[in-house]
């Protein structure tokens, strides 16, 4: 069976940046799992996978419009320290949360700290990467109703 849209595919994966650093693996765990068409992949990563068949390995490179994008300056900030006095040990590379008026939870790196403010990034830590895949395709299968209508695998 070939991996087209509203099949459930699992897959092993690395994940290294240019410099062949490794920032992600699914070794030593389960593969991934997930519905195929859906937005569950990055959608570079899904257009490599499509057509491909249970046994299939192969190295992707995916480049930054079809990944994470390009960091966007609107996500950086300058926030003025006194707004982050209850935060304990503020430092360069802390991750911080905050709760969007939606009530999504969005993830901000603190870039810079000055005497008055700390800079907070809240760019996908990987937007503007070129994200290098070796995958090994493990299973396709047809979906259940049930993770169609749920819309990602179970
Ligand atoms: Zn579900």
């Amino acid at each position: 069976m070939k991996i087209s849209d509203d099949c459930v595919v699992s897959i092993h994966y690395t994940l290294t940046d240019t410099q062949g650093q490794t920032l992600d693996s699914s070794e030593g765990r389960d593969p991934l799992s997930y519905l195929h068409g859906r937005g569950g992949l990055i959608p570079g990563l899904e257009r490599e996978l499509d057509g491909r068949a249970k046994g299939d390995q192969f190295d992707a490179v995916i480049q930054p419009e079809d990944a994470y994008g390009h960091p966007h300056p609107d996500l950086i900030q300058d926030v003025p320290l006194e707004a982050l006095a209850q935060i304990d040990n503020l430092r360069v590379g802390m991750q911080l949360q905050s709760q969007g008026q939606d009530g999504q939870v969005q993830v901000l790196v603190v870039d810079a700290i000055s005497d008055e403010a700390a800079t907070l990034n809240a760019n996908h830590a990987l937007a503007g990467e070129v994200l290098h895949f070796a995958v090994s395709v493990e299973e396709v299968r047809e979906a259940t109703e049930e993770e169609l209508q749920h819309g990602h695998a179970h």
